[in-house]
């Protein structure tokens, strides 16, 4: 019998890659067009625009083994380690750990992961004691989402695993806005404080490299929170807000938005994956007191292990 993954994000892919080194049968289930999660790139204007995670960052020295060999292979590079602060019409350079992009999309690195692996597009509807998926047979299930989407897919009778589902995620909205030429100060990525509408802005030409004018801007999340059921909506107000802060006059020629209902984990867990004896498992970034990429690896992995060694 297969263990199941249901969900394709870096998460599920390497809980999946780690069952299958251990000679397991694996089969990853991912109700997207493509696969990756939040890990999310998408062709915009003829190129390819983070509209998810802006970048990631390395600190264990296993998911430093996977950066550099990203980075050998020409898939991932080192950006940049500093950031601004924009405030009072203000951009204040501020330094930090190296923070790493992938020129074809941080999406384009989860792909890669996922070589080799069995990954169908279903969307899963329900996990029931037995165990099976949608009525398919598993001998372990693996749910690698936001909580909030796991909780969708277990059986009232798994009340265990449910009441392990209990961190509520926040929403946020990312614009994707374009100009016909960079009329701001050269920046790579700004934290903006004491905004209502935007907590971070990225440049992706200098993310990806080929300097395109294009700016990608977080919301926060209570401005998500207002405009989930439109957030279309919420473009011209997310644009605006753009320029204001970073004093462009000239209008934007295209701007797209794109919905995370669950972005980020309000919670931190000391537990990096929870795995109880119907055989159910949860990993993601939720499993972790800094969620983040790195963190979702890592738990995807030590979700991963502790299958294998109970599953032999
Ligand atoms: C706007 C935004 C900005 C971020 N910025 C950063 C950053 O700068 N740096 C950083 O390190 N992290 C950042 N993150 C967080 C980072 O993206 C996540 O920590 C990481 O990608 C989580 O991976 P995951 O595998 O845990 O979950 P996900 O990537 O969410 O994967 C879950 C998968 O499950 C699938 N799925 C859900 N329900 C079903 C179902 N019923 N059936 C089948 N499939 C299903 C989904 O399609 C998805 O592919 C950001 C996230 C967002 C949204």
């Amino acid at each position: 019998m297969t263990v199941i993954v249901v969900g394709a994000g870096i998460s599920g892919v390497a809980a999946a890659r780690t069952m299958r080194g251990a000679g397991l049968p694996v089969v990853v289930l991912d109700r997207g067009r493509v696969i990756g999660g939040r890990m999310a790139s998408r062709r915009t204007d003829g190129r390819v625009v983070d509209t998810g995670a802006s970048y990631f960052t390395v600190s264990d020295p296993a998911f430093a083994e996977v950066a550099d060999d990203w980075q050998d292979r020409g898939l991932a590079r080192p950006w940049t380690d500093t950031f601004s602060v924009a405030g009072d019409g203000e951009l204040s350079p501020k330094s930090g750990p190296m923070r790493w992009a992938a020129r074809g999309g941080l999406r384009s690195l989860v792909e890669d992961l996922a070589e080799g692996l069995d990954v169908r597009q279903r969307t899963v509807e329900g996990v029931t004691p037995g165990l099976d998926v949608d009525g398919e047979a598993a001998e372990a299930v693996v749910l690698a989402m936001p909580d909030p989407q796991a909780r969708r897919l277990l059986d009232p009778s798994l009340s265990g695993e449910l009441a392990a589902l209990d961190d509520p995620f926040e929403p946020v909205l990312a614009l994707t806005a374009r100009w016909a030429e960079a009329s701001w100060r050269g920046f790579d990525g700004a934290f903006v404080s004491g905004n209502p509408i935007l907590s971070w802005i990225a440049d992706d030409g200098r993310r990806r490299d080929d300097f395109a004018p294009v700016l990608v801007a977080h919301s926060t999340p209570e401005f998500a929170a207002e405009h989930l059921g439109d957030p279309e909506a919420a473009v011209a107000m997310m644009e605006l807000a753009v320029r204001d802060v970073l004093g462009i006059s000239a209008p934007a020629e295209s701007a797209t938005v794109h919905r995370w209902s669950f972005a980020r984990p309000t919670g931190r867990r000391e537990q990096t994956f929870w795995l109880g004896e119907n055989r159910v498992g949860f990993c993601g970034d939720a499993w972790s007191d800094k969620p983040r990429v790195e963190a979702a690896y890592l738990s995807g992995v030590a979700l991963g292990r502790a299958l294998a060694q109970q599953l032999g």
